[in-house]
């Protein structure tokens, strides 16, 4: 971090903040110029207030030179992190897809949902059991009884389960989950993400609505910081001023977020765009740019959907949408 400090800084004030600085654990080395003095803070400036230091009267500005976030870095872990899932895995240059229903509904819908993308070549089964819906009148998903329905499917097809948990108190129940979804709503629930930090289990966290990459960053830290490493990152469109589509997937996410941190990067383009025609058009152009994986959601019968069936393909468009991919994946940017 460096200060600069304002010409009429009197040398009292500079040595009580340096002082204030030592105590933090920061040292400090001014750089004194005929009009201004410079200072570069040297050591973990990661709890220091930003804000704190640019309100001082003889501070005139703050730079951070260093990215808040460490555990995350690529820059202290330049190799890629591989989640491990099961028999899939997902970062590391393959490109997994999750595929499922928003809600699960009844087994048989999530079993036949789940005998499909399987059959299409998706490594994990999504399925949400715990709605976040912005109308209280709106299907809220099937709470204990959805997980109890997902992990028959998980049992009939083998494959991976991932759903979304939205407070502390429905932990429990994801005990046999296989990766724990953090929502776009709950990217910033700070006490679910310490929680989540305390166990071993994979936790795929979805950009919040309104939320830069680097805060996205400082969750996936949260997470990092209380031990548990198995993080996945997803983009799935933010809020902008465009109403044709339901969010705006913002693509520049990935190579952004490839550079910044070594964990894996998926899209959802299906809250990205809100309807199922566009929704392979942008999953090619994940692969394209270079994303580890997609996660997108698949109803057998999307008409009658309790949740997103606008969004949703039904699994012939999946399956030809996944054979695209194939090809897609191995001359996008992952590959040069
Ligand atoms: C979901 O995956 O069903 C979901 C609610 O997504 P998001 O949190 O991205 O809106
Ligand atoms: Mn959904």
């Amino acid at each position: 971090m460096v200060l600069v400090l304002r010409d009429r800084a009197d040398a009292d004030q500079v040595d009580y903040l340096k002082a204030w600085l030592k105590t933090m654990g920061v040292e400090t080395r001014a750089v004194v110029g005929n009009e201004q003095t410079i200072m570069g803070l040297i050591g973990d400036t990661s709890r220091i207030d930003m804000e704190l230091l640019q309100s001082l009267d003889i501070v005139e500005s703050v730079r951070r030179i260093q990215e808040p976030y460490k555990s995350a870095n690529r820059k202290f872990h330049p190799d890629d992190t591989v989640v491990r899932v099961g028999d899939a895995s997902i970062g590391g240059g393959g490109f997994a897809i999750i595929a499922g229903p928003c809600s699960v509904e009844t087994e048989a819908q999530v079993v036949a949902i789940a005998r499909a993308v399987k059959d299409a070549g998706a490594a994990m089964l999504r399925g949400g059991a715990f709605k976040p819906r912005t109308s209280p009148y709106a299907f809220q998903g099937l709470r204990a009884e959805g997980i109890e329905l997902l992990l028959k499917a998980k049992e009939e097809t083998g494959l991976p389960v991932v759903s979304e948990v939205m407070d502390i108190s429905q932990l429990p129940l994801f005990e046999h989950v296989d990766v724990i979804q953090v929502g776009a709503r709950n990217m910033q629930n700070f006490e679910l993400l310490k929680e989540l930090g305390q166990l071993r289990k994979p936790v795929l966290i979805k950009r919040g609505l309104a939320n830069t990459l680097q805060e996205l960053l400082m969750s996936a830290e949260y997470v990092m910081a209380g031990g548990n490493p198995n993080i996945i990152l997803c983009e799935r469109g933010i809020r902008t001023f465009e109403t044709e589509t339901r969010n705006t997937l913002d693509l520049s996410a990935v190579p952004v977020l490839r550079e910044k941190t070594h964990l894996p990067v998926i899209v959802d383009p299906s809250h990205a765009t809100g309807v199922a025609r566009w929704v392979p058009a942008l999953s090619l152009a994940a692969a394209a740019v270079g994303a580890d994986g997609l996660i997108v959601e698949v109803h057998n019968d999307p008409k009658h959907a309790l949740c997103d069936g606008a969004q949703s393909l039904t699994p012939e468009m999946f399956s030809k949408l996944a054979e695209r991919l194939r090809g897609v994946h191995a001359v996008g940017a992952r590959s040069f």
